[in-house]
């Protein structure tokens, strides 16, 4: 080979060389960009908006189709959800490790802002992470839960209490027992109120009521609350001793908002419309989700008249994809599944004034939560 033939390959090989290197700095740099580790948590997002009180209202398993089959069946133009907010937009569903979330992990990400696995409450891995409740009243504010089902079930369990797993009622009992609710308003259930449970209730400080009648008859006293319902009336029912959800919410906000100086924070679970999915039953998904409209419209009014509380309604997830056309039978049929799905569903506010949260835009679930946090802490002092 000519000396020349060898400067020029010698020269390429550089120049090659450098290249690599400069790709492989490039590479190795560390950026402010969250690495796509297949998880789906975005870089955290900030938001300017504020508010004095923040109720979230779930629907749980409440997907899409299921809010345009109500209608039909009811003959409705549109829900109070629809008609009472300024902003309609989708969420995302799935969990850390599945496309298709479990409610233990969608409640975490609703109530923690942080994608978990399924069947962890509250909880990634070996650590705790904090619920709503826990951060609520971290700025003094007072909180609410209320549930259809009883509190051991994963949706409440994640907004104030926290466990490895789903199914241990204890920690759950023992977590709510030790946060900083104020009020919780459940279902009774034979099987989670075990004897030490209820004797619990009154030694960590809570007044136990068991009926509607005796919770309208407590004159909303400073006292903390702890109600167990016989069961909540679905739309158009009328249970002896039991509320509907609309007259348990307006119960506990009207507790909350003579008590707290520094606001509150509630959750209002429609537990009900995800367990009658999963039996496929459609009336009764029906007359639970249009319960869970009705208390969704007295929270909106309310609201409205308060003039400084932000509320989101969503759904932790779709149950049973249900494909709904016009003329189809209302009955099982619509429900093809017993399961969970991973679609989207619905979210929809009143209070949400970032101009960048537009209609009809899509978000991941932990959004939600984060544009609580953030309309929390930003007319409040520093933690
Ligand atoms: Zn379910």
């Amino acid at each position: 080979m000519k000396k020349s033939l060898w400067k020029i390959l010698v020269v390429s090989l550089t120049l090659v060389s450098i290249f690599a290197l400069t790709f492989a700095f490039v590479a190795c740099n560390p950026t402010d960009e969250t690495p796509d580790d297949g998880n789906d948590t975005p870089a955290r997002h900030y938001y300017t908006g504020s508010a004095k009180n923040v109720i979230m209202l779930i629907g749980d398993g409440m997907g899409m189709e299921h809010i345009e089959a109500v209608k039909a069946y009811y003959g409705l133009e549109s829900l109070y959800m629809e008609s009472l907010t300024t902003l309609q937009g989708e969420a995302t569903t799935r969990s850390r490790d599945n496309e298709v979330t479990d409610s233990a992990a969608s409640a975490t990400a609703l109530s923690c802002g942080v994608k978990t696995d399924n069947g962890y409450v509250a909880r990634v891995d070996n650590t705790n992470v904090e619920n709503m409740a826990e951060y609520a009243s971290s700025f003094g504010m007072d909180v609410g839960i209320i549930a259809t089902e009883h509190i051991g079930g994963a949706t409440p369990a994640a907004f104030s209490s926290h466990a490895y797993n789903r199914s241990n009622g204890t920690n759950i009992f023992n977590g709510h027992m030790a946060s900083d609710v104020d009020i919780f308003i459940s279902q009774f259930d034979d099987d989670f109120y075990i004897e030490s449970r209820l004797s619990a209730i009154p030694q960590n400080g809570f007044t136990h009521i068991t009926s509607l009648a005796e919770l309208t008859e407590n004159q909303y006293s400073s006292a903390k609350i702890f109600a167990t319902m016989p069961e909540f009336d679905g739309y158009g029912e009328d249970k002896p001793n039991c509320p509907s959800l609309a007259q348990a919410s307006m119960y506990a906000i009207n507790y909350l908002d003579q008590k707290s100086d520094n606001g509150f924070f509630m959750m209002i679970e429609g537990s009900y419309i995800d367990k009658f999915c999963h039996k496929k039953d459609f009336a009764g998904m029906a007359s639970e989700l249009r319960g869970f409209d009705e208390a969704v419209k007295a929270v909106l009014e309310w609201a409205a008249q308060d003039g400084e509380t932000l509320v989101i309604i969503t759904a932790d997830h779709e149950s049973g994809n249900l494909v709904y056309n016009p003329g189809d039978p209302f009955d099982g049929s619509l429900i093809t599944t017993g399961d969970h799905t991973g679609k989207n569903v619905y979210f929809f506010a009143l209070g949400i004034t970032d101009e960048d949260i537009t209609q009809g835009i899509v978000l991941d679930n932990t959004e939600l939560n984060h544009i609580m946090r953030d309309y929390i802490a930003n007319p409040r002092k520093a933690k």
